[in-house]
């Protein structure tokens, strides 16, 4: 079963601005997905959408199968939404935010003040319960906006950018609680930029890039093209046209500086050999460390190359 599943997306805002050009996403029931994408990728609109915040302008998506238009009700039980701003009443207390919005969902009081409980204790916020919110830390008041966003007991949590500007303690923290949460069961999508958070969390990850989909895909298989460092030369002489050396990705920074990628397999004296036997001397190397934003790069570079020659 998918916890989510998205054909063809497209949205066309009303200023002609084209933020996603059908986009095409399935996440399975349980998983921790990442949805990874620099500023203005389109993560928030098709967040908007799935969330019924934003008008798509064609295509589909279910929640759990519920297709988000004609059967609404039921895709907006299984969703909860953390986004990205705090946006409650910061002069409520955290029992009353939560029991508010138990309130939106139709939950009888008893049952509420139920999943109230257990939502501030999962969020390990119980006995800040009575404090007026705008008093609790920054931490603290993100862990109240998931407590909000679970207590309808949803299927599938998406939290937009959890972790943006809060400190590495406060992260640590919430990725311990991400975790728990989706060991008990909930579906967890999370949009990020720190590539590390998602490695570390996510099972399965895709990359929006200019409103489309480049790469989508289990993070093993993701993480395995990462086998290729990247290295810096620094050449003896400017070079006049970049050679073609069998087995590595070159690509000329300065007259003087090219980069070299080369695969995890390769022997280095062979790329050394290959270097000589074109007559090109290196004074210095240097490792470019950085692995998945490297990647990262790398794949927005080649789509915009493909595009390029197009
Ligand atoms: P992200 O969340 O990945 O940063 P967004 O979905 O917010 O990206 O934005 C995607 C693109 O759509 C951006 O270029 C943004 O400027 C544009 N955009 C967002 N909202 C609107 C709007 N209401 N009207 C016109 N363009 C918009």
């Amino acid at each position: 079963m998918n916890a989510l599943s998205i054909r063809n997306l497209r949205k066309t805002y009303a200023n002609g601005f084209e933020a996603l050009k059908g986009i095409d996403l399935d996440v399975k029931q349980g998983d921790f997905f990442a949805l990874l994408g620099a500023n203005g990728a389109g993560k928030s609109t098709a967040i908007g959408i799935i969330s019924s915040l934003v008008n798509a302008s064609s295509g589909s998506v279910k929640i759990f199968g519920h297709d988000i238009k004609s059967d609404s009700a039921l895709a907006k039980s299984c969703l909860g939404l953390v986004p990205q701003e705090i946006n409650f009443n910061q002069f409520d207390t955290a029992k009353r935010i939560v029991l508010n919005q138990a309130g939106y969902y139709g939950i009888p009081r008893k049952l509420a003040l139920q999943r109230m409980e257990t939502c501030l204790k999962q969020v390990d916020l119980w006995d800040k319960r009575d404090v007026i919110s705008r008093r609790l830390s920054g931490g603290m008041k993100r862990r109240v906006m998931i407590a909000r966003a679970m207590v309808h007991a949803p299927k599938l949590l998406i939290l937009d950018e959890p972790t943006a500007g809060v400190d590495i303690e406060i992260r640590r923290a919430m990725w311990q609680m991400m975790e728990e949460l989706n060991a008990q069961g909930t579906t967890i999508i999370l949009t990020t930029h720190y590539l590390e958070e998602a490695e570390s969390l996510c099972r399965n990850i895709a990359i929006i890039d200019q409103g489309s989909i480049i790469e989508h895909s289990d993070m093993g298989s993701f993480l395995k093209r990462l086998h290729i460092d990247h290295f810096v030369l620094d050449l003896a002489q400017p070079l006049a046209q970049l050679p073609i050396f069998q087995g590595y990705s070159l690509k000329q920074i300065s007259p003087t500086i090219i980069e070299v990628g080369i695969p995890k397999s390769h022997d280095l004296n062979d790329l050394f050999q290959q270097l000589s036997a074109a007559n090109i001397h290196v004074i210095s190397m240097k490792n470019k460390s950085n692995r998945l934003e490297q990647l990262f790069v790398d794949l927005i570079e080649n789509k915009t190359q493909q595009k390029d020659a197009a």
